[in-house]
């Protein structure tokens, strides 16, 4: 496991802990959690919440396939994604670094840790 991938497990075991005593997981925990990577430079977060300040590059991606808050055909709401909050963050400070530069790893579902295959909204933002 390289440290990326390391800091995804490190980010779900801290909400298990959270919600440990859950009476409804489905709802307490995010969606999806994810890693975004540009050499040294590394971001988990998660699915759920926009980001009120959102990268320049990635408003303009987005906005090429759909209105970012609505639900798309894919069946996600398009910005709120575990890949665009977290990429978000590394973006947000360069403005001129091409999204397809920001790297991922797998998503995970943390409370299980299942495998969350990439949806076709960020599939073509990155
Ligand atoms: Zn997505």
């Amino acid at each position: 496991m390289n440290k990326y991938e390391e800091a995804v497990f490190c980010y779900a075991k801290k909400l298990q802990r959270k919600y440990k005593e859950s009476k409804d997981p489905l709802r307490d925990y995010p969606a999806t959690i994810v890693c975004a990577y540009l050499k040294k430079k590394y971001v988990v977060d998660e699915s759920g919440k926009i980001s009120p300040n959102m990268a320049i590059q990635l408003k303009r991606k987005l906005s090429t396939i759909g209105t970012i808050g609505k639900k798309t055909h894919c069946g996600n709401i398009l910005g709120w994604c575990a890949e665009v909050n977290s990429s978000n963050k590394i973006l947000m400070y360069r403005p001129y670094l091409c999204l397809s530069r920001v790297n991922f790893t797998t998503a995970r579902r943390p409370r299980t840790m299942q495998k969350i295959n990439t949806c076709d909204n960020c599939k073509r933002t990155f």
